[in-house]
């Protein structure tokens, strides 16, 4: 899905350099459809990771683990025993949340005050359409990059 909101916003791209009078409705549905794509595509991708289907590892220590897997950290195991991960990922989950569902009202209403009356309304559709794609790669980074932080903090605990 990540693939699929990238080659939207690539589409996009490329439809507007080579088909200069396609309408800007058209351009700019496909240029936010492809955002919002992104986005769900980071999600379910790091959803899925931590759901596997039959057997479920810990993200942390690769230990089989039970009980629920969603939300990830109502997980007794990583409430136990890896409880640093435990606090981090349902404070970040929560500011995710209210990162994500205002930034799409504000992206979807500066399109529109865009495509309405133009003007200086284009820098702002601009603005949010970077702040978006900045958020969009940054966020799975910044997941990654904490996850390996604490399974490097957990070997280094636990290894003889
Ligand atoms: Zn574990």
């Amino acid at each position: 899905m990540i693939i699929a909101g990238v080659n939207m916003l690539v589409a996009a791209l490329v439809f507007a350099i080579l088909i200069p009078w396609l309408p800007m409705i058209v351009l700019s549905v496909i240029l936010v459809g492809g955002l919002i794509v992104l986005m769900l595509g980071n999600f379910v991708t790091i959803l899925s990771g931590l759901s596997k289907r039959t057997e479920r590892r810990c993200t942390i220590c690769q230990l089989v683990i039970t009980g629920r897997a969603f939300p990830i950290w109502k997980n007794p195991h990583y409430e136990l025993v890896h409880h640093d991960y435990y606090v981090w990922l349902k404070g970040s989950t929560n500011n995710f949340f209210l990162v994500a569902v205002p930034s799409i009202v504000i992206l979807a209403s500066s399109e529109y005050l865009w495509l309405e009356y133009g003007g200086v309304y284009s820098y702002f559709a601009g603005l949010t359409v970077l702040a978006w794609v900045i958020f969009g790669f940054s966020w799975p980074v910044h997941y990654w990059r904490k996850v390996r932080g604490f399974k490097r903090g957990w070997m280094n605990n636990h290894q003889v």
